[in-house]
């Protein structure tokens, strides 16, 4: 008999998570103003509202913290990870920045202009509030079949080519460059195919435009290349992730992700005018270019933990169990987009709860009715989070309407999942009962999800 699948580590350190009861959760969230933002954490019984700083660092990477060098200046943590930010991605120069958005922040700074375009698959939320906020337009190119949440395709974050191609011919002059985010996260964290990113490189050369990708997956996109496409199932994560980062000129990373550090970021290129432009931006939003905004020993636990998280055996452990919760929500049926993605389960909320009209917001009503079933709380990537349109001041209800359980890296056991999973299928047995949303009490003028008050129906 074939042995099991088991994780590729065992635990050396815990942190109690308690319950609480329903009768507790119902008040918690009435004062939240059924916002799972503003809940306090320590009631939470599982929290999946991202799984952006929220992994558990290995003891290699604890060790590390202890010889972090807090020099001003040239810091030997520095150059440690500047070495393995080389080694992985090939690109010379590494600027450190506090997070991903900070990175965003710095290069952008230096190459949007007001009137920019910048194409590219789906630009995550805070990139593209930094090219909008600097009155340019971010283009998402992704492929179409990606909005339908029940097609099973290997790589549904891809660029579609030719839409890529009429911007470039449209807008040329107004181009600075192409970004693509490996993996889609907003399409629910769906992989690149290398092929893709080829072509991609082909018709940016063909322009004259420099690619960017915004990698704060990298090393998950590359586990999915290993393991989906063609020719690439005997090559190590390393040597995949170099081949990628070959298709571009530079990288802005939220090492949040899959450096699994809780804290941290950078640009890296290969661009020494971009380099040269950024250095200038970083020293006045994030402090001297060896340092950035970061610890050193947060940049030696980065160091390390990028090195861990581009092998074989990590990745999969985390796939596998995103996969595990995959696998339970189909035998219960729950629709969810599909193949499951890298980092999390985005459930398909309109139709679960198909009684719930889009203008109370299904995906929000069910994120309100998971937290209040088990105390798990998940987030929506629906309707709220996608805004007003800034000129018709209109609810935007064009894209997906999810639900997001973000699966933070090496937390949670699959007894977890297991938890996640029935209290899911609890909320889905009722789901025909369930016949009113939310309805928004106040909300900010930009990014409202984070701070919306809202009242149940
Ligand atoms: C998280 C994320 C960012 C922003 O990074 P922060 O570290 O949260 O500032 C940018 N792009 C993608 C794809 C992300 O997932």
């Amino acid at each position: 008999m074939d042995l099991p699948f088991a994780e590729s580590w065992k635990i050396k350190m815990i942190e109690p998570i308690r319950k609480s009861t329903r009768i507790q959760r119902e008040q918690w969230l009435k004062e939240a103003g059924y916002n799972v933002f503003k809940l306090k954490a320590e009631h939470v019984y599982i929290d999946l509202i991202t799984d952006s700083g929220t992994g558990a660092m290995s003891d290699r990477q604890w060790a590390s913290l202890m010889i972090g060098d807090e020099s001003y200046a040239g810091a030997t943590s520095f150059f440690k990870m500047q070495e393995t930010v080389n080694k992985i991605t090939g690109f010379k120069y590494v600027l450190p920045a506090h997070q991903g958005r900070a990175a965003e922040n710095v290069l952008f700074s230096c190459l949007v202009k007001e009137g920019d375009y910048v194409p590219g698959n789906s630009q995550f939320d805070t990139t593209k509030g930094h090219i909008e906020s600097r009155k340019a337009f971010a283009v998402d190119c992704t492929i179409d079949e990606a909005r339908d949440t029940q097609l099973e395709l290997p790589f549904k974050g891809n660029v579609d080519i030719q839409k890529l191609e009429k911007v470039l011919i449209e807008h040329n002059e107004k181009i600075p460059f192409i970004i693509v985010t490996v993996t889609n996260n907003t399409a629910g964290g769906q992989p690149v195919s290398m092929q893709n990113l080829r072509e991609v490189s082909l018709l940016a050369k063909k322009f004259n435009k420099p690619v960017l990708f915004d990698s704060a997956r990298f090393a998950e996109n590359a586990y999915f290349i290993k393991v989906r496409e063609k020719g690439y199932a005997d090559k190590s994560i390393k040597e995949i992730c170099r081949e990628m980062f070959t298709f571009a000129d530079g990288m802005t990373m939220s090492a949040k992700k899959d450096a699994i550090v809780n804290m941290g970021g950078f640009i890296a290129t290969n661009i020494e005018d971009w380099y040269d432009l950024a250095k200038i931006k970083g020293i006045v939003f994030e402090g001297y270019i060896t340092y950035g905004g970061m610890n050193g020993r947060d940049m030696n636990a980065l160091a390390v933990g990028l090195d861990e998280n581009t092998e074989f055996e990590n990745l999969e452990t985390r796939i596998k169990q995103i996969e595990y919760l995959a696998a339970q929500l189909d035998e219960f049926k729950i629709p969810y987009q599909r193949p499951a993605g890298g980092h999390a389960i985005f459930i398909d909320a309109p139709k679960v709860l198909t009684n719930v009209p889009k203008e109370e917001f299904p995906a929000q009503t069910l994120t309100v009715e998971l937290y209040l079933e088990a105390g798990i709380r998940g987030c929506e990537i629906g309707y709220i989070l996608a805004d007003r349109d800034p000129i018709t001041r209109q609810n935007r209800f064009d894209g997906n309407d999810f639900l997001r359980l973000a699966i933070p890296r090496r937390t949670y056991t699959n007894n977890h999942i297991d938890v996640i999973a029935v209290a899911l299928k609890n909320v889905f047995d009722r789901r025909n009962s369930i016949t009113r949303g939310m309805a928004i009490e106040w909300e900010a003028e930009l990014m409202r999800h984070f701070t919306v008050k809202l009242k149940r129906l």
